[in-house]
């Protein structure tokens, strides 16, 4: 009872730190290395929020069984409290061995788990450290571990790192990059530009994408990829995505009508009162609803969904057009598309890519299908070539959006590339250009006759 965890009948905390000062001993001996990694369950607080703690120990249980049947006999994980769980591995040949383990333990734990009848998917994220003898105590391996457990968490959950010595130093930065981020939007160092989204079949603009971007004094232009995931974890995604949502309708209303815009949402902003956000903007600039469209990913959908889908519900009855972003990434549960009449699918740019090869190729035509028996638009991210887009254009993707076409504008440039568009002097330039298209031939000339009349979109 001493040793054990009560809920899971895992060692608890103490036999795990005996286990792990036995694998230090033991290298110290064999010469041979072992790993120590830190697991922290992802989304296991709004299920037990909304499930309630009934759901949660059962959800724990299982959690344990499955990593449990993925270890070895000789390796030791334990629950340390919470959702946070610890393993140690010896007998490790090679870093490799530890990072495939991470990947079926991040495979069995994401498998659904039934609960209450109802199916949950919970992540987990995975922080590794490798030691080698005499390679610091216990607790130096733990706080390693922990260290590349953050850096797993930043990276979007429900993956792992392996701890590496400059992980210190960029887990510093970004704390760095945090206290930075409060002062930079007093500042006004974000702004947004706006990529066009183009009918496939006749090379109109149909919409622009508002994408954030901060120009740091000191570090230069850094990518949303990399400040949107350190403003969700500390919260200032809530005022900066509602600042991008005023801006954006504000922009959007210079724009020729219908022209909508587009604005992504995090997750995090639909915990904190994103639908105020959304009405302020409206009333404050004075869009017409119908010009906003909102780009959630299924990150959305898999917090606590029904809330979710009731605010998207409210939404979507106001006029806003909601659309699934990055799909193919991510957990791409064909059950969020039946939960919730998405007015567009966005197919992720990473299929677009790999367009050429059958495979990817027949996912895309699969979606296609999809959405059009279920009524949603499809909009491929990422085309960069006239071969992508041809391609895209076969297997029905009926709107496209990506680098042949133009590279996110600033303002004016947009506007610019609009205007132009309606007059049809707008073409899809295969050299990515940063500068408005000045005259060239309409879009719809580059697309093979099959191309350009085989399909009309249903939703502009
Ligand atoms: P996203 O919403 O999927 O946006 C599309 C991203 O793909 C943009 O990257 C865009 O510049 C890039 N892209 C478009 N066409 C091409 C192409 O042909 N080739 C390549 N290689 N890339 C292309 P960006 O601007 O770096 O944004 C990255 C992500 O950051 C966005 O992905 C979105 O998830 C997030 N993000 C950007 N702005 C915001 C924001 O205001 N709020 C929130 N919550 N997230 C944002
Ligand atoms: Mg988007
Ligand atoms: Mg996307």
């Amino acid at each position: 009872m001493a040793l054990h965890d009560t809920l899971t009948g895992l060692p608890n905390r103490a036999l795990f730190r005996d286990r792990l000062d036995q694998a230090i001993a033991h290298a110290a001996h064999t010469h041979s290395p072992f790993a120590v990694l830190t697991c922290d369950l992802d989304r296991f607080k709004a299920i037990n929020d909304s499930l309630g703690h009934p759901a949660g120990d059962v959800l724990l249980r299982v959690v344990a069984e499955r990593m449990q049947s993925v270890l070895r006999p000789y390796d030791t994980v334990a629950r340390l409290g919470g959702d946070e769980f610890a393993i140690v591995l010896t007998y490790l040949d090679e870093q490799p061995a530890a990072s495939s383990l991470a990947e079926r333990l991040i495979a069995a734990v994401g498998e659904p788990i039934i609960l209450d009848g109802q199916a949950v998917e919970v992540g987990v994220s995975v922080g590794i450290t490798v030691a080698l003898e005499n390679d610091g105590d216990a607790d130096e391996l733990f706080k390693r571990a922990d260290m590349a457990l953050y850096e797993a968490k930043a990276g979007g959950r429900n993956t792992y790192r392996i701890f590496c010595p400059d992980v210190g130093a960029r887990i510093a930065m970004r704390g760095q990059l945090g206290l930075d981020m409060k002062d930079a939007i007093r500042r006004g160092e974000f702004r947004l530009v706006y990529q066009p989204v183009v009918d496939a079949t006749t090379g109109n603009v149909v919409s622009l994408e508002a994408l954030m971007r901060w120009s740091h004094p000191a570090r230069g232009e850094i990518s949303p990829g990399e400040f949107i995931p350190l403003a969700e974890e500390n919260g200032l995604i809530v005022p900066l995505g509602a600042w991008a949502l005023r801006e954006a309708c504000r922009e959007a209303l210079s724009w020729p009508e219908p022209l909508r815009v587009g604005v992504n949402v995090s997750a995090v902003q639909f915990r904190s009162e994103l639908e105020e956000a959304v009405l302020v903007a409206l009333a404050e600039t004075g869009l017409p609803a119908h010009r906003l469209k909102l780009e959630v990913t299924e990150s959305v959908l898999m917090q606590d969904g029904d809330a979710v889908i009731a605010c998207l519900h409210r939404l979507r009855a106001l006029g806003i057009v909601i659309a699934l972003d990055d799909f193919g990434t991510g957990y791409s549960s064909l059950g969020y598309l039946r939960r919730f009449p998405f007015d567009k699918i966005k197919i992720d740019r990473s299929f677009i890519r790999d367009i050429t090869d059958p495979d990817a190729a027949a996912i895309v035509r699969a979606v296609v299908n999809i959405g059009e028996r279920l009524g949603m638009g499809i909009v491929a991210e990422g085309v960069e070539t006239a071969e992508q887009l041809e391609l895209v254009c076969r297997e029905g993707c009926t709107q496209v959006q990506g680098f042949l076409f133009s590279r996110p504008l600033p303002p004016q440039d947009a506007l610019a590339y609009v205007l132009a568009s309606q007059v049809g002097s707008v073409s899809a330039s295969p050299a990515p250009s940063n500068s408005p298209p000045k005259r060239r031939r309409k879009a719809s000339a580059l697309l093979s006759p099959a191309c350009a009349t085989s399909r009309t979109p249903k939703v502009a």
